[in-house]
């Protein structure tokens, strides 16, 4: 007797899951810390004197490609890199120029930066041809006297230089600025309308209390991006857009210029559930939660093996541990500071 032949099946790839966390998040956006080194010293982040982490440390270039093709196999498809400041990390370059590799394959739909724009004039040509399409450039005053005392080491001069290269090179270029009372209150609406006049969106953010940076010179406060917001209200119509992504930040149209504003509210926990990312410090620790000090190490299974079965199996088990949401609450807290991790660590 002839057996009955099986339907034929059309042959379909071997499949790799998705990262999904305990609470059905799909996390499709990976941020990482290449360096803790930083050319500037912003009085909210660092303080004048800090100790880096010694070389041996950090993850090595082939080290982070590794680590940041194992997400990209495992479905992320945005990738934001910072630091400290990326741009002054030796060989960088060669880091955007490989992963720029995973753009063209189609697996990356997004590869981009967050940067204080000190080295922006000359790396913009050589990052919009790896694929950058969109940067973030970190500015929180337009004043060069303020801008030295907030930065400690910046120059404003060289910043808008860098600003100026990212646009010529095709890049679009969103500026952050930190909301600090006392400090750059006076400034907001300099701020909007050169942006409005140069083309740039802009973000504001709250700022997150970092006690333990042992500034004296302790330059401005929390100023609430509520007060901020209905300080812009008076000038112009604000219409929230729909737009999110999956973070903490929200999206407002100020109707009288057209110009998109963004407030990132790293504190509040309207956004948890829809959070989408994790983080990488530049060590290889891996930071599910913003707002939660829980982290795992994914450098000893990346230098267990040449093959990455052991680092995708450590992908997955911290994306399981993944907390529900953050409880950071400035009724909890003092504003002066109980965040023990700094952005530059974890790289904002
Ligand atoms: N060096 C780059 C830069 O300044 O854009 C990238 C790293 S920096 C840590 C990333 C972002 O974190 C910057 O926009 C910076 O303003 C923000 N940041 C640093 N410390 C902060 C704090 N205490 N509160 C809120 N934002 C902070
Ligand atoms: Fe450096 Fe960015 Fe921190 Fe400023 S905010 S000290 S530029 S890492």
């Amino acid at each position: 007797m002839r057996l009955a032949q099986p339907f034929a099946q059309p042959y379909v790839p071997p499949m790799t899951m998705p990262l999904i966390d305990p609470f059905a998040r799909t996390i499709d956006y990976l941020r990482v810390s290449v360096t803790d080194r930083c050319d500037f010293r912003c009085v909210y982040c660092m303080s004048e004197n800090m100790t880096f982490l010694p070389k041996k440390e950090l993850l090595t270039l082939e080290e982070l490609d590794r680590m940041c093709s194992a997400f990209v196999r495992l479905g992320v498809k945005k990738l934001r890199i910072t630091g400290g400041e990326p741009l002054v990390r030796r060989g960088i370059m060669t880091f955007f120029k490989t992963m720029s590799r995973h753009l063209t394959s189609g697996a990356l739909q997004e590869l981009t930066l967050t940067t204080n724009g000190s080295q922006l004039e000359k790396y913009a040509d050589e990052l919009a041809a790896c694929g950058v399409k969109r940067i973030n450039v970190s500015l929180d005053t337009l004043d060069e006297e303020k801008f030295a005392r907030v930065t400690r080491w910046g120059r404003l001069p060289q910043v808008l230089r860098g600003i100026r290269a990212a646009q010529a090179a095709g890049m679009r270029v969103k500026l952050n600025a930190v909301a600090l009372k006392g400090f750059n209150e006076d400034e907001l609406f300099t701020l909007t309308d050169w942006c409005a006049q140069n083309d740039l969106d802009i973000t504001f953010i709250e700022v997150m209390p970092m006690g333990d940076l042992g500034n004296e010179d302790r330059i401005g406060q929390y100023w609430s991006l509520k007060d901020l917001r209905a300080k812009l209200a008076t000038r112009s119509d604000l219409t929230e857009l729909a737009e999110r992504t999956g973070g903490p930040a929200r999206y407002f149209r100020m109707e009288a210029t057209g110009q998109k504003i963004g407030f990132i509210t790293p504190l509040s926990h309207n956004f948890c559930e829809s959070c989408n990312r994790v983080r990488i410090t530049c060590t290889g620790e891996i930071y599910t939660c913003l707002g939660q000090e829980g982290h795992s190490d994914l450098r000893a299974p990346l230098r267990a093996s040449e093959n990455d079965a052991q680092l995708e199996d450590a992908i997955r088990a911290a994306i399981a541990l993944k907390p529900k949401g953050h409880d950071f609450d400035y009724s909890r807290q003092q504003v002066d500071g109980q965040v023990s991790r700094h952005m530059s660590h974890t790289g904002g």
